[in-house]
Protein backbone atom coordinates (compact mmCIF):
# COMPACT_ATOMS: atom_id res chain seq x y z
CA UNK A 1 0.00 0.00 0.00
CA UNK A 2 1.10 3.24 -0.81
CA UNK A 3 -0.04 5.40 2.10
CA UNK A 4 -0.54 9.16 2.52
CA UNK A 5 2.08 11.61 2.28
CA UNK A 6 3.62 9.64 -0.73
CA UNK A 7 4.00 11.74 -3.85
CA UNK A 8 1.99 10.73 -7.45
CA UNK A 9 2.94 11.54 -10.35
CA UNK A 10 0.92 12.19 -13.31
CA UNK A 11 1.76 12.77 -16.85
CA UNK A 12 -0.36 15.41 -18.35
CA UNK A 13 -1.35 18.25 -16.93
CA UNK A 14 -5.03 19.06 -18.15
CA UNK A 15 -8.20 18.92 -16.61
CA UNK A 16 -7.80 15.20 -15.43
CA UNK A 17 -4.77 15.74 -13.96
CA UNK A 18 -6.12 18.60 -12.80
CA UNK A 19 -9.15 16.45 -10.82
CA UNK A 20 -6.77 13.52 -10.18
CA UNK A 21 -4.48 16.30 -8.38
CA UNK A 22 -7.68 17.80 -6.07
CA UNK A 23 -8.90 13.85 -5.27
CA UNK A 24 -5.13 13.06 -4.20
CA UNK A 25 -4.53 16.54 -1.97
CA UNK A 26 -7.74 15.57 0.00
CA UNK A 27 -6.16 11.86 0.60
CA UNK A 28 -3.14 13.53 1.67
CA UNK A 29 -0.86 13.03 -0.95
CA UNK A 30 1.19 15.30 -3.37
CA UNK A 31 1.38 15.24 -7.24
CA UNK A 32 4.18 15.72 -9.30
CA UNK A 33 2.90 16.82 -12.47
CA UNK A 34 5.01 16.37 -15.80
CA UNK A 35 3.79 18.05 -18.86
CA UNK A 36 5.46 20.14 -21.39
CA UNK A 37 3.01 23.09 -21.76
CA UNK A 38 4.17 26.37 -20.23
CA UNK A 39 1.26 26.52 -17.34
CA UNK A 40 -1.07 23.32 -17.50
CA UNK A 41 -3.89 23.85 -15.60
CA UNK A 42 -3.04 21.31 -12.98
CA UNK A 43 -0.21 23.13 -11.65
CA UNK A 44 -2.25 25.08 -9.85
CA UNK A 45 -3.25 22.39 -8.01
CA UNK A 46 -0.22 20.37 -7.13
CA UNK A 47 3.23 20.14 -5.49
CA UNK A 48 5.49 19.19 -8.09
CA UNK A 49 6.06 20.28 -11.51
CA UNK A 50 8.33 18.89 -14.20
CA UNK A 51 8.52 20.80 -17.67
CA UNK A 52 9.21 18.26 -20.10
CA UNK A 53 8.51 16.70 -23.58
CA UNK A 54 6.76 13.40 -23.51
CA UNK A 55 9.08 11.43 -24.48
CA UNK A 56 12.54 13.05 -22.33
CA UNK A 57 13.97 9.65 -21.52
CA UNK A 58 15.97 11.86 -18.46
CA UNK A 59 13.03 13.42 -17.57
CA UNK A 60 11.13 10.41 -16.95
CA UNK A 61 13.79 8.58 -15.39
CA UNK A 62 14.05 11.73 -13.13
CA UNK A 63 9.98 11.35 -12.12
CA UNK A 64 10.66 7.68 -11.32
CA UNK A 65 13.27 8.69 -8.62
CA UNK A 66 11.35 11.45 -7.15
CA UNK A 67 7.67 9.24 -7.08
CA UNK A 68 5.83 6.63 -5.21
CA UNK A 69 3.34 5.47 -8.12
CA UNK A 70 2.92 7.40 -11.26
CA UNK A 71 -0.04 7.29 -13.64
CA UNK A 72 -1.57 9.53 -16.81
CA UNK A 73 -4.28 11.28 -18.21
CA UNK A 74 -4.57 10.63 -21.69
CA UNK A 75 -3.13 8.11 -24.02
CA UNK A 76 -1.25 9.86 -26.97
CA UNK A 77 2.15 9.16 -25.03
CA UNK A 78 5.47 7.43 -25.79
CA UNK A 79 5.34 4.04 -24.65
CA UNK A 80 9.04 3.56 -24.66
CA UNK A 81 9.55 6.66 -22.39
CA UNK A 82 6.58 5.47 -20.02
CA UNK A 83 8.14 2.36 -19.75
CA UNK A 84 11.11 3.74 -17.38
CA UNK A 85 8.66 3.98 -14.68
CA UNK A 86 8.39 0.35 -14.97
CA UNK A 87 6.28 -1.06 -12.26
CA UNK A 88 5.99 2.64 -10.65
CA UNK A 89 3.29 3.25 -13.76
CA UNK A 90 -0.29 2.55 -12.95
CA UNK A 91 -1.97 1.28 -15.34
CA UNK A 92 0.76 -0.29 -17.27
CA UNK A 93 2.07 0.54 -20.81
CA UNK A 94 -0.01 -2.09 -22.08
CA UNK A 95 -2.92 -0.27 -21.64
CA UNK A 96 -1.38 3.04 -22.80
CA UNK A 97 -0.18 1.36 -25.96
CA UNK A 98 -3.44 -0.73 -27.32
CA UNK A 99 -5.54 2.31 -26.46
CA UNK A 100 -3.77 4.74 -28.22
CA UNK A 101 -3.98 2.64 -31.87
CA UNK A 102 -7.78 2.58 -32.69
CA UNK A 103 -6.68 -0.27 -35.14
CA UNK A 104 -4.31 -2.54 -32.10
CA UNK A 105 -7.46 -1.37 -29.46
CA UNK A 106 -10.40 -2.89 -31.95
CA UNK A 107 -8.54 -6.33 -32.84
CA UNK A 108 -7.51 -6.41 -28.99
CA UNK A 109 -11.40 -6.10 -28.07
CA UNK A 110 -12.69 -8.18 -30.37
CA UNK A 111 -10.25 -10.79 -29.05
CA UNK A 112 -12.53 -10.31 -25.73
CA UNK A 113 -15.35 -11.88 -27.43
CA UNK A 114 -17.11 -8.11 -27.20
CA UNK A 115 -18.88 -6.63 -30.24
CA UNK A 116 -17.77 -3.79 -32.39
CA UNK A 117 -18.82 -2.32 -35.42
CA UNK A 118 -17.34 -4.00 -38.57
CA UNK A 119 -14.00 -2.21 -39.39
CA UNK A 120 -10.93 -2.44 -41.58
CA UNK A 121 -7.48 -1.64 -41.32
CA UNK A 122 -7.04 1.79 -44.10
CA UNK A 123 -3.68 2.57 -45.27
CA UNK A 124 -4.12 4.19 -48.93
CA UNK A 125 -6.65 4.96 -50.68
CA UNK A 126 -7.44 1.88 -52.42
CA UNK A 127 -7.47 -0.20 -49.32
CA UNK A 128 -10.60 2.32 -48.53
CA UNK A 129 -12.28 1.86 -52.18
CA UNK A 130 -12.30 -2.01 -50.45
CA UNK A 131 -13.23 -1.36 -47.24
CA UNK A 132 -16.07 0.90 -48.72
CA UNK A 133 -17.33 -1.97 -50.97
CA UNK A 134 -16.68 -4.34 -48.42
CA UNK A 135 -18.85 -2.54 -44.97
CA UNK A 136 -21.32 -0.60 -47.26
CA UNK A 137 -22.15 3.42 -46.20
CA UNK A 138 -21.82 5.02 -43.83
CA UNK A 139 -18.66 4.44 -42.75
CA UNK A 140 -16.45 6.95 -40.34
CA UNK A 141 -12.80 7.02 -40.88
CA UNK A 142 -11.19 7.54 -37.89
CA UNK A 143 -6.71 8.10 -38.12
CA UNK A 144 -5.33 5.28 -36.14
CA UNK A 145 -3.91 7.98 -33.66
CA UNK A 146 -4.03 11.11 -31.71
CA UNK A 147 -7.68 11.30 -32.67
CA UNK A 148 -9.94 12.81 -29.84
CA UNK A 149 -13.10 14.85 -29.27
CA UNK A 150 -13.87 13.75 -32.77
CA UNK A 151 -10.53 14.90 -34.59
CA UNK A 152 -8.97 13.00 -37.01
CA UNK A 153 -12.38 11.58 -38.18
CA UNK A 154 -14.16 12.05 -41.47
CA UNK A 155 -17.73 10.23 -42.61
CA UNK A 156 -18.11 8.55 -45.96
CA UNK A 157 -22.28 9.04 -46.67
CA UNK A 158 -21.65 6.91 -50.08
CA UNK A 159 -18.33 5.90 -51.88
CA UNK A 160 -18.19 8.56 -54.23
CA UNK A 161 -16.70 11.02 -50.22
CA UNK A 162 -14.03 8.49 -50.22
CA UNK A 163 -11.75 10.55 -51.52
CA UNK A 164 -12.46 13.72 -49.81
CA UNK A 165 -12.64 11.83 -46.44
CA UNK A 166 -8.85 10.29 -47.02
CA UNK A 167 -7.54 13.95 -47.56
CA UNK A 168 -10.02 14.71 -45.10
CA UNK A 169 -7.70 12.76 -42.74
CA UNK A 170 -4.75 13.98 -44.12
CA UNK A 171 -3.86 10.27 -45.30
CA UNK A 172 -2.68 9.25 -42.07
CA UNK A 173 -2.90 5.71 -41.25
CA UNK A 174 -6.23 4.62 -40.24
CA UNK A 175 -9.65 2.17 -39.44
CA UNK A 176 -12.35 2.69 -41.22
CA UNK A 177 -15.63 1.45 -39.35
CA UNK A 178 -19.25 1.20 -40.37
CA UNK A 179 -21.51 3.61 -38.97
CA UNK A 180 -23.85 2.20 -35.96
CA UNK A 181 -27.42 2.66 -36.35
CA UNK A 182 -27.84 3.29 -32.07
CA UNK A 183 -30.75 4.34 -30.18
CA UNK A 184 -28.28 5.87 -27.45
CA UNK A 185 -25.07 6.01 -26.45
CA UNK A 186 -23.24 5.28 -22.66
CA UNK A 187 -20.29 4.14 -20.88
CA UNK A 188 -19.16 2.14 -18.42
CA UNK A 189 -16.78 3.03 -15.83
CA UNK A 190 -14.84 0.90 -13.46
CA UNK A 191 -12.16 0.80 -11.23
CA UNK A 192 -9.72 -2.14 -10.56
CA UNK A 193 -7.36 -3.53 -8.54
CA UNK A 194 -4.37 -5.42 -8.51
CA UNK A 195 -6.00 -8.25 -7.04
CA UNK A 196 -8.78 -8.28 -9.46
CA UNK A 197 -11.27 -6.31 -7.54
CA UNK A 198 -13.23 -3.89 -9.06
CA UNK A 199 -16.35 -1.48 -8.62
CA UNK A 200 -18.55 0.08 -11.59
CA UNK A 201 -20.54 2.80 -11.08
CA UNK A 202 -23.54 3.82 -12.53
CA UNK A 203 -23.48 4.00 -16.38
CA UNK A 204 -24.11 7.38 -17.56
CA UNK A 205 -26.27 7.86 -21.14
CA UNK A 206 -24.34 10.46 -22.61
CA UNK A 207 -24.81 13.11 -25.46
CA UNK A 208 -22.30 14.57 -28.08
CA UNK A 209 -22.36 17.06 -30.73
CA UNK A 210 -19.70 17.53 -33.13
CA UNK A 211 -17.72 14.29 -31.74
CA UNK A 212 -17.45 16.08 -28.36
CA UNK A 213 -19.61 14.92 -25.58
CA UNK A 214 -22.03 17.49 -24.34
CA UNK A 215 -23.86 15.78 -21.84
CA UNK A 216 -23.80 12.90 -19.51
CA UNK A 217 -26.88 11.83 -17.22
CA UNK A 218 -27.43 9.30 -14.79
CA UNK A 219 -29.44 7.32 -14.34
CA UNK A 220 -29.52 6.10 -17.86
CA UNK A 221 -32.93 5.51 -19.51
CA UNK A 222 -34.58 2.17 -19.73
CA UNK A 223 -33.80 1.38 -23.41
CA UNK A 224 -29.82 1.48 -22.05
CA UNK A 225 -30.37 0.18 -18.44
CA UNK A 226 -31.05 -3.14 -19.98
CA UNK A 227 -27.50 -3.18 -21.68
CA UNK A 228 -25.92 -2.55 -18.84
CA UNK A 229 -24.94 -5.73 -17.47
CA UNK A 230 -23.88 -7.13 -21.02
CA UNK A 231 -21.68 -4.01 -21.33
CA UNK A 232 -20.12 -4.54 -17.72
CA UNK A 233 -19.29 -8.57 -18.82
CA UNK A 234 -17.65 -6.76 -21.78
CA UNK A 235 -15.82 -4.18 -19.94
CA UNK A 236 -14.65 -6.85 -17.46
CA UNK A 237 -13.01 -8.97 -19.76
CA UNK A 238 -11.11 -5.91 -21.39
CA UNK A 239 -9.73 -4.73 -17.80
CA UNK A 240 -8.92 -8.35 -17.04
CA UNK A 241 -7.17 -8.69 -20.40
CA UNK A 242 -5.43 -5.51 -19.92
CA UNK A 243 -4.31 -6.46 -16.25
CA UNK A 244 -5.78 -2.93 -15.78
CA UNK A 245 -5.11 -1.41 -12.31
CA UNK A 246 -7.05 2.11 -12.00
CA UNK A 247 -10.36 3.41 -13.80
CA UNK A 248 -11.19 2.23 -17.02
CA UNK A 249 -14.01 3.72 -19.31
CA UNK A 250 -15.59 1.80 -22.09
CA UNK A 251 -17.88 3.89 -24.47
CA UNK A 252 -20.77 1.63 -26.04
CA UNK A 253 -24.05 2.59 -28.64
CA UNK A 254 -26.28 1.13 -27.53
CA UNK A 255 -27.84 -0.96 -30.89
CA UNK A 256 -30.57 -3.16 -31.96
CA UNK A 257 -28.11 -5.86 -31.52
CA UNK A 258 -27.05 -5.06 -28.02
CA UNK A 259 -24.00 -3.16 -26.57
CA UNK A 260 -21.31 -2.39 -29.04
CA UNK A 261 -18.05 -0.84 -28.14
CA UNK A 262 -16.85 2.03 -29.73
CA UNK A 263 -13.86 3.12 -27.54
CA UNK A 264 -11.49 2.53 -24.22
CA UNK A 265 -10.18 5.25 -22.60
CA UNK A 266 -7.84 3.59 -19.84
CA UNK A 267 -8.21 6.27 -17.12
CA UNK A 268 -10.81 8.37 -15.80
CA UNK A 269 -13.21 9.82 -18.12
CA UNK A 270 -15.53 13.12 -18.79
CA UNK A 271 -18.20 10.95 -18.79
CA UNK A 272 -17.39 10.19 -14.73
CA UNK A 273 -17.30 13.68 -13.83
CA UNK A 274 -20.43 13.69 -12.40
CA UNK A 275 -19.48 11.35 -9.99
CA UNK A 276 -17.94 13.94 -7.77
CA UNK A 277 -20.91 15.27 -6.78
CA UNK A 278 -23.32 12.18 -8.12
CA UNK A 279 -21.80 9.34 -6.63
CA UNK A 280 -20.46 8.60 -2.79
CA UNK A 281 -16.57 7.82 -4.25
CA UNK A 282 -15.66 10.11 -7.66
CA UNK A 283 -13.61 8.25 -10.37
CA UNK A 284 -10.47 10.63 -9.39
CA UNK A 285 -10.62 9.26 -6.03
CA UNK A 286 -11.31 6.14 -6.78
CA UNK A 287 -7.95 5.77 -9.16
CA UNK A 288 -5.81 7.03 -6.94
CA UNK A 289 -7.15 4.55 -4.51
CA UNK A 290 -6.78 1.86 -6.98
CA UNK A 291 -3.14 2.90 -8.06
CA UNK A 292 -1.94 3.28 -4.25
CA UNK A 293 -4.01 -0.22 -2.79
CA UNK A 294 -6.15 1.59 -0.78
CA UNK A 295 -9.60 -0.40 -0.44
CA UNK A 296 -12.14 0.60 -2.87
CA UNK A 297 -14.65 3.42 -2.26
CA UNK A 298 -18.35 2.92 -1.94
CA UNK A 299 -19.39 3.71 -5.81
CA UNK A 300 -23.44 4.03 -5.06
CA UNK A 301 -25.28 7.36 -6.10
CA UNK A 302 -25.56 10.50 -3.18
CA UNK A 303 -28.90 11.05 -4.52
CA UNK A 304 -31.45 10.19 -7.18
CA UNK A 305 -29.09 10.82 -10.13
CA UNK A 306 -27.02 13.27 -11.88
CA UNK A 307 -27.02 15.27 -15.04
CA UNK A 308 -23.34 16.78 -16.42
CA UNK A 309 -22.90 19.46 -18.68
CA UNK A 310 -19.32 20.43 -20.56
CA UNK A 311 -18.77 23.93 -20.78
CA UNK A 312 -17.18 24.07 -24.23
CA UNK A 313 -15.48 26.82 -25.46
CA UNK A 314 -17.32 30.37 -25.11
CA UNK A 315 -20.03 28.01 -22.64
CA UNK A 316 -17.44 28.68 -20.11
CA UNK A 317 -18.22 32.80 -20.30
CA UNK A 318 -22.04 32.24 -18.79
CA UNK A 319 -20.09 31.15 -15.41
CA UNK A 320 -21.91 34.28 -13.52
CA UNK A 321 -25.19 32.41 -13.99
CA UNK A 322 -23.70 29.05 -13.85
CA UNK A 323 -22.54 30.10 -9.92
CA UNK A 324 -25.62 32.16 -9.20
CA UNK A 325 -27.72 28.78 -10.02
CA UNK A 326 -29.06 26.81 -6.86
CA UNK A 327 -27.68 23.32 -6.86
CA UNK A 328 -25.19 24.31 -9.72
CA UNK A 329 -21.73 22.29 -8.88
CA UNK A 330 -19.78 24.41 -11.32
CA UNK A 331 -16.51 23.71 -12.10
CA UNK A 332 -13.72 25.90 -14.13
CA UNK A 333 -10.54 24.27 -15.10
CA UNK A 334 -8.27 27.32 -15.31
CA UNK A 335 -7.21 26.79 -18.89
CA UNK A 336 -7.14 30.60 -20.24
CA UNK A 337 -8.54 31.24 -23.72
CA UNK A 338 -11.74 29.41 -24.63
CA UNK A 339 -11.08 28.37 -28.03
CA UNK A 340 -14.23 26.78 -29.87
CA UNK A 341 -14.21 23.23 -28.99
CA UNK A 342 -11.90 23.62 -25.95
CA UNK A 343 -13.30 21.66 -22.94
CA UNK A 344 -13.33 24.59 -20.09
CA UNK A 345 -15.16 23.68 -17.49
CA UNK A 346 -18.24 21.47 -16.74
CA UNK A 347 -21.84 21.78 -14.31
CA UNK A 348 -23.23 19.21 -12.07
CA UNK A 349 -26.56 18.71 -10.70
CA UNK A 350 -27.73 16.32 -8.80
CA UNK A 351 -31.43 15.01 -8.86
CA UNK A 352 -33.47 14.93 -5.98
P1 LIG B 1 -15.06 8.70 -31.04
O1 LIG B 1 -14.00 9.77 -31.11
O2 LIG B 1 -14.66 7.43 -31.72
O3 LIG B 1 -15.55 8.50 -29.65
O4 LIG B 1 -16.31 9.27 -31.85
C1 LIG B 1 -16.98 10.44 -31.44
C2 LIG B 1 -18.47 10.31 -31.69
O5 LIG B 1 -18.74 10.09 -33.07
C3 LIG B 1 -19.11 9.12 -30.99
O6 LIG B 1 -19.38 9.38 -29.64
C4 LIG B 1 -20.36 8.93 -31.83
O7 LIG B 1 -21.34 9.89 -31.51
C5 LIG B 1 -19.85 9.20 -33.24
N1 LIG B 1 -19.37 7.93 -33.85
C6 LIG B 1 -18.10 7.45 -33.82
N2 LIG B 1 -18.01 6.26 -34.46
C7 LIG B 1 -19.25 5.94 -34.88
C8 LIG B 1 -19.82 4.83 -35.60
N3 LIG B 1 -19.07 3.79 -36.00
N4 LIG B 1 -21.15 4.86 -35.84
C9 LIG B 1 -21.92 5.90 -35.43
N5 LIG B 1 -21.45 6.97 -34.78
C10 LIG B 1 -20.13 7.03 -34.49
Amino acid sequence: MIPPGSTIGIIGGGQLGRMLSIAAAELGYRTHILDPHEHPCAVDVAAFVARAAYDDMAAMRELASKVDVATYEFENLPVAALDVLGSKLLPSTRSLAIAQDRGREKAFIEGTGARVAKWRTVSSLEDLGSATAELGTPLVLKTRRYGYDGKGQAWIGESAEAEAAWKAIAEEPAIAEAGVDFAAEFSVIVARWEDGRHVFWESPENEHEGGILRRSTVPCRELVAVQVDEARDATLRIAEALGHVGVLTVEFFASADGPVVNEIAPRVHNSGHWTIEGSVTSQFEQHIRAICGLPPGVTGLTRGGAVMENLIGADVERWPQLVAQRGAHVHIYGKGEARPGRKMGHVTRVVR
